[in-house]
């Protein structure tokens, strides 16, 4: 069985202590007298609201996942979505960080486990007593567990679906993603795209948050350059031929020195400002 844990780092961020990514220990549902459930379409709602409200956040669940197909997957054709996603709202940080262990300085957590290549378990736990909680970290979970889809369970790059995720944040927390990467530019701190595009996991604590940062901003120049549709294939073909043959393929870029060069004039040109 493979287990993909992802985590929705808090932005600006420059103390990370007590961060941990490795994919082990899924906590039993955390104790907590009123957890209910919801079941919609597409998901399984859990917390402790009463049925209307319940019912309320499983039909805003719906509406975000189907903006989200629309915007970064081009998604007409509903793809099987058995089992259904699990989304359990935390109303604090004790039964979060049971379901979430090393989530300290998270807003949201996915968990996606796929068995002989098919998805087996999807959820997505998120801390509600944080101000803006469902527009803050809902969208980025679950562009995690629709680009599990589109790769087909395959793990996809660090880089690739934490980027995408970030494109799906508030404005202003993406703008504090771009900082976190402009400020470790600044200090020669910033990733060689070689080396960013090589990471199958996180960076240690202390590089962590430039590699969101630079992870979105080139995930944003991939995306301007041609679609969203095409970044998907994209990592579906590297995956199998590498990121040279892939990029050639779907950008007409020549590897991955020459995407490093086109997307540093776009950094310091204008072009992938956030508006
Ligand atoms: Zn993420």
């Amino acid at each position: 069985m493979r287990i993909i844990r992802t985590f929705g780092m808090a932005a600006g961020v420059v103390a990370l202590i007590g961060l941990t990514v490795s994919a082990v220990g899924q906590a039993a549902a955390a104790e907590v007298r009123g957890w209910r459930t919801a079941t919609t379409e597409h998901f399984v709602v859990q917390a402790v609201l009463n049925d209307a409200q319940l019912t309320e956040l499983g039909e805003r669940c719906e509406a975000l996942l189907g903006e989200l197909r629309a915007k970064w997957f081009d998604d007409g054709v509903a793809t099987d979505w058995a089992p259904r996603c699990l989304v359990v709202v935390h109303g604090s940080a004790a039964t979060y960080l049971q379901a979430v262990p090393g989530g300290e300085r998270t807003l949201g957590s996915s968990w996606i486990e796929t068995k002989e290549g098919k998805i087996v378990t999807r959820r997505v736990d998120l801390r509600a007593d944080r101000v803006d909680w469902f527009a803050g970290a809902l969208a980025h979970e679950l562009v995690h567990v629709l680009l599990a889809d589109r790769v087909g369970g395959y793990p996809p790059a660090r880089w690739a679906e934490e980027g995408l995720a970030i494109l799906a944040d508030p404005t202003d927390k993406q703008q504090r993603h771009e900082a976190d990467f402009r400020a470790a530019a600044a200090q020669g701190g910033e990733f060689r795209l070689a080396e960013m595009l090589g990471h199958t996991e996180y960076p240690d604590a202390t590089r962590i948050t430039a590699f969101y940062g630079q992870s979105a901003s080139l995930v944003r120049f991939l995306i301007k350059f041609r679609t969203p549709a095409d970044f998907s294939a994209f990592l579906k073909h590297s995956a199998s031929y590498g990121y040279d043959a892939a990029l050639r393929s779907t950008y007409g870029i020549n590897g991955i020195a020459d995407l490093e060069r086109r997307w540093l004039n776009s950094v310091h040109s204008e072009e992938l400002a956030i508006r």
